[in-house]
């Protein structure tokens, strides 16, 4: 293409709410065949709320609230912003915690009243305390079972209860995962979640069960980019997290969501400025007719 085609495709970019780093990343635009998808913030709002808190025999909620909510205050996470705002809603303030660490992908821990207390997700408990009891386990399966992130609170040296929580699909995700598919690409979706509420969210915007990558912590999620392109295929990855931006930089091409981190604007190619899941689809049509190769 000329360099004139390529600024009037940037411009026009610019009017689909697309910004574009460079003319040159058009090329590698034109090229993608397969779309990595992060579910939190990109495929969903990214705004959760607390929806349930299921204690173990024995713990009273407003405990497991207070000490979950001081922890998860201290944290940006979208599950702990839930976290904490169900917990202040209900007790109205929270105590300032004497320890506080944030585990990526995992979850929170910390010291709170002289507790050590855990939240996040059963992995982070792993050789902390013995397994959950059979009241939290089914609390969590089932939670889970129906789509939603369960979360597990622990302190002194037992789990104290499952918390429930979880965002709504953006509307617009399901057209977005649709006219992907409309353009030849395949949709993948990529997630720390757990498998069952990343096959839910799947189901819901139209990816096949067979395309989700659950459970890969946020430094592995580069490492599954790479090994896509090392079956051959060009990958476009679009992401709005912190945990993103490996990915994002290790794409083919990388779209961020221009509602997330500025380390996901920093180290993605494109930005989708309004955060609206189509607009990828544009990005990818418009580098086709751009570049000449219209489908
Ligand atoms: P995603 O890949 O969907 O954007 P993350 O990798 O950020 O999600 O997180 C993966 C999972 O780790 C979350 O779904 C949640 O279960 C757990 N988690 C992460 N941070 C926290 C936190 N601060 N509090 C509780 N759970 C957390
Ligand atoms: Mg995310």
């Amino acid at each position: 293409a000329t360099p004139t085609a390529l600024l009037v495709g940037t411009g026009r970019g610019a009017q689909l709410g697309i910004l574009i780093k460079g003319p040159e990343v058009l090329e590698s635009t034109r090229r993608v065949d397969t779309v990595v998808l992060d579910k939190t913030g990109t495929v969903t709002t990214g705004r959760m709320t607390l929806l349930a808190v299921h204690t173990a025999a024995g713990t009273e909620e407003e405990d497991v609230l207070r000490l979950a909510g001081a922890l998860e205050h201290a944290s940006e996470h979208p599950v702990a912003r839930a976290v904490a705002e169900g917990a202040l809603a209900r007790l109205g303030s929270l105590p300032t915690p004497e320890e506080f660490a944030n585990v990526p992908g995992l979850g929170v821990r910390g010291v709170v009243e002289g507790h050590s207390v855990l939240v996040g997700r059963e992995r982070l408990l792993t050789g902390e305390v013995p397994e959950l009891p059979e009241e939290l386990r089914q609390a969590l399966e089932s939670a889970e079972a129906a789509g939603r992130t369960a979360i597990v609170v622990a302190w002194g040296g037992a789990a104290r209860a499952v918390l429930e929580v979880a965002d709504a699909v953006k509307p617009t995700s399901r057209e977005a995962v649709a006219r992907l598919r409309d353009l030849g690409l395949t949709p993948m979706l990529l997630t720390g979640d757990n498998r069952r509420v990343a096959l839910a969210v799947a189901a819901e915007v139209g990816i096949a069960a067979d395309d989700v990558i659950a459970e890969v912590l946020p430094q592995d999620k580069a490492d599954i980019v790479k090994r896509l392109q090392a079956e051959g295929r060009s990958v476009a990855m679009v992401g709005d997290g912190v945990n993103d931006a490996a990915a994002l930089a290790q794409a083919d091409l990388g779209l961020a969501m221009g509602t997330g981190t500025d380390a996901a604007i920093e180290a993605g190619d494109l930005t989708l400025v309004r955060g609206d899941l189509r607009a990828a689809a544009d990005a990818i049509r418009l580098a086709r007719r751009t570049l000449g190769t219209i489908r």
